[in-house]
């Protein structure tokens, strides 16, 4: 078995050109280098203008090219709930929001020619109990009057036409989520980005910014300091504790690690028998499972919070092996090639955001879904830094609020976990 990501065995390179050395002077300095970094300096060269993405580490080896690859745009809460608490017209805004990214993200993949598998597969989350399948039901009713939206109910006893299990009881289908293959759509993004002029560079530590005023900014970064017009942090959940620079995003956005493990080949046939439609999947538990056919439909991938921090071990290994088997008793004796894990980062009020402080420009928070909401913020945080492009995101706006008693290590993770657990042993039995 591979502790290390099933998306990383491509021949794409993943890596950038290591043609360039970091310059002295450039109008944007991007901290961060996986889909947000990115695609925020394939924005700023596109404008004309001088940038530079650096990463501390190998660009994309965050969470960029750690994920599933399901494409939801995803927003924890419900319209229902996201409605409760700030209104109908905030709920409808971040949920066609949702759709113009997914579509964004399809259109870039096809105009840019980023072969990465991408496909709107429609996805199909199981429901725990009847009376998730009740709420599942009036979400879809609610989804289904925002343009874009395709929602509907499988019952029980139809299910069998998209997943062969019992364990749930019926559940939604959205026709338009999809999936795509993470370390493919980085490779593409990657070469687009250099192309367009955009210096990228590894292992480039930004420590601390200082801000000139006039003068701009001096990003001190662990290869010598770059003297910035305007900087825009696209960290995320690797923001971490060790700089300087991280200080006021990290008491503002928890990490999670979610972890993932991809079985050995099944075959075609076997998956195909499994998951008749090959769709993305979820369920509806607290501590949700997200799964799906590998992109060359020989193997199944499934992921969920992890009980492990910095690197998955045996337990996550078992932990995961006895979720895919609670869906798919058969796959009891099914081999494990890989298994990798991640931090996923969230805001307290678990939406997106992007902001200004302190004349810095911050993109964060997918809450685990930002395939296609990282693609979509990087560009947005971008243009809101330019001044340029017809509107900003629902999401832009003041910093998110502080989490209360912490300051970059989320020491109350595993007891939210274990909570979440409980709850869920309860909603299976009850
Ligand atoms: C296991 C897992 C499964 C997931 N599954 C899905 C999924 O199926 N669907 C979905 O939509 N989303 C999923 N996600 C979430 C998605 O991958 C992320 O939301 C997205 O990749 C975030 O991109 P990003 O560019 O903002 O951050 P990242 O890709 O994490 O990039 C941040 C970068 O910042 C760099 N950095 C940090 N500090 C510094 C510094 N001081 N100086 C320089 N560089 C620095 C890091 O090295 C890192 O490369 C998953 C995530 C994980 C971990």
């Amino acid at each position: 078995m591979k502790m290390s990501a099933f998306w990383w065995d491509i021949s794409e390179s993943l890596t950038p050109s290591g043609k360039h050395a970091l310059p002295k002077e450039v109008d944007f300095v991007v901290v961060g280098g996986g889909y947000t970094g990115l695609s925020a300096g394939l924005t700023i060269a596109r404008q004309g203008r001088s940038v530079v993405v650096l990463d501390s580490g190998t660009p994309g080896h965050g969470a960029s090219t750690r994920n599933g690859g399901i494409c939801s745009a995803q927003i924890r809460l419900s319209h229902s709930a996201l409605c409760a608490q700030y209104g109908e017209e905030f709920a409808n805004e971040v949920y066609s929001e949702g759709i113009t990214a997914r579509l964004d993200l399809a259109k870039f993949c096809e105009e840019e020619n980023i072969e990465c598998q991408f496909q709107m597969t429609g996805r199909f989350t199981g429901a725990m109990n009847f009376r998730d399948y009740e709420s599942q039901a009036r979400e879809a009713e609610r989804l289904n009057y925002i343009a874009g939206h395709k929602a509907y109910m499988i019952a029980r006893k139809d299910q069998y036409s998209e997943i062969a299990t019992d364990l749930f009881f019926g559940g939604m289908v959205r026709e338009e989520i999809g999936g795509f293959h993470p370390g493919k759509f980085f490779a593409g993004l990657l070469k687009r980005t250099e192309e367009a002029g955009t210096i990228v560079l590894s292992n480039t530590a930004v420590h601390e910014v200082v801000d000139l005023s006039a003068a701009g900014k001096s990003v001190v970064t662990s290869k010598g300091t770059i003297t910035a017009g305007t900087v825009i942090m696209a960290t995320n959940a690797y923001t971490g504790t060790k700089h300087k620079v991280g200080k006021f995003l990290r008491k503002r956005l928890v990490p999670a690690t979610s972890a993932i493990i991809v079985t050995e080949k099944l075959g075609t046939e076997k998956v195909g028998a499994l998951m008749p439609r090959l769709r993305m999947f979820g369920n509806s538990a607290n501590l949700y499972s997200y799964f799906r056919p590998t992109p060359d439909r020989d193997r199944i991938l499934i992921g969920s919070r992890s009980f492990d921090r910095t690197q998955a071990t045996g337990r996550t290994v078992a932990y995961l092996k006895l979720k895919l088997t609670h869906i798919f008793p058969e796959l009891d004796k099914c081999d494990v090639d890989y298994a990798w894990l991640g931090n996923v980062g969230f805001t307290r009020a678990q939406l997106p955001v992007i902001f200004e402080h302190n004349d810095v420009y911050y993109a964060a928070g997918y809450a685990g879904s930002g395939t296609v909401w990282a693609h979509w913020m990087g560009k947005k945080v971008a243009e809101t830094a330019m001044g340029t492009g017809n509107r900003t995101s629902v999401f832009y706006g003041p910093p998110p609020q502080s989490v209360p008693l912490y300051d970059g290590n989320p020491w109350f993770m595993p007891a939210i976990q274990y909570y979440f657990a409980f709850k869920d042993w309860v909603k299976i039995r009850y």
